[in-house]
């Protein structure tokens, strides 16, 4: 069932989603060789509890069964797709690092991820950054009321597929709100003109996930981090997003990241 939000939910939607965004910010300052995930984490929890937040991802339970997610953010490393765990590794030159932040604020969800740079990256590597956060807004253009979800999905794929990269297809957009995953489901792939129509007071996360190479993936034994096949790159990029007022409004921000940067 898609719950559809009034204005005042979306007003709650908005500040929860602009803290993610800052929070965001505050993680990329620390983003340089030879920091740790579990020491960008820590700057991120502090950074939400503080801001009288809760890390929604902490203590997230595991759907495949294993433990609860330990931490307040997914740090997922170069050929890491999504659900990286923060660990004691330092990060190198050259690597790159999808921090996807998630908070509850105020009874509401915000929900974004931005894949920063270690460094200096190659300009292959730089490419897929590029080309992934163009489709997230490729996808964001395309959630217009009146269109349809495969609409969104369709638009990422055409971008990334003809940069000849993967797309993901097992882990996938999502409705938000009261709860961090609600209907409807938003794939970053379809058809034109496929699935449920978008209508004013939707609330969705739109997150391509996108790879180097080949889209297959495969979970490794903690039950969380979910890495590439092939060993290549994976870039993931993911705004909230509010059908409102006649217009697609981007509850989250990389404005305050990118200013950093
Ligand atoms: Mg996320
Ligand atoms: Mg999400």
């Amino acid at each position: 069932m898609i719950f559809l939000k009034t204005e005042d939910e979306i007003e709650l939607m908005r500040a929860a989603n602009q803290l993610v965004a800052k929070t965001l910010a505050e993680v990329g300052k620390h983003v340089k060789p030879g920091v740790t995930t579990k020491e960008l984490d820590k700057v991120a929890e502090e950074f939400i509890r503080d801001n009288g937040a809760v890390p929604t991802f902490k203590g997230f339970p595991n759907p495949c069964g294993g433990t609860p997610f330990p931490a307040s953010i997914c740090t997922s490393v170069n050929d890491v797709v999504v659900h990286g765990v923060p660990n004691d590794t330092p990060l190198v030159n050259g690597d790159i690092v999808s921090v996807d932040c998630g908070v509850l604020l105020n009874g509401f969800n915000g929900d974004s991820c931005y894949t920063f740079s270690v460094g200096e990256v190659t300009n292959e590597v730089a490419q897929l950054l590029d080309v992934t956060k163009k489709s997230l807004y490729e996808g964001i253009a395309n959630a217009q009321r009146g269109k349809r979800i495969g609409d969104i999905g369709y638009a990422v794929q055409t971008l990334c597929e003809s940069h000849g990269y993967g797309v993901v297809r097992e882990f996938v957009g999502h409705g938000i709100g009261r709860k961090m995953h609600e209907d409807p489901q938003v794939p970053n792939y379809g058809k034109k003109g496929n699935g449920p129509m978008i209508k004013s007071g939707l609330c969705i996360a739109i997150e391509p996930m996108i790879t180097m190479g080949s889209p297959k993936i495969y979970m490794t034994d903690d039950n969380w981090t979910i890495k590439t096949r092939d060993g290549k790159p994976s870039a993931h990029f993911e705004h909230t997003i509010a059908v409102h007022n006649g217009e697609v409004e981007i509850l989250s921000s990389f404005e305050d990241i990118e200013k950093t940067k």
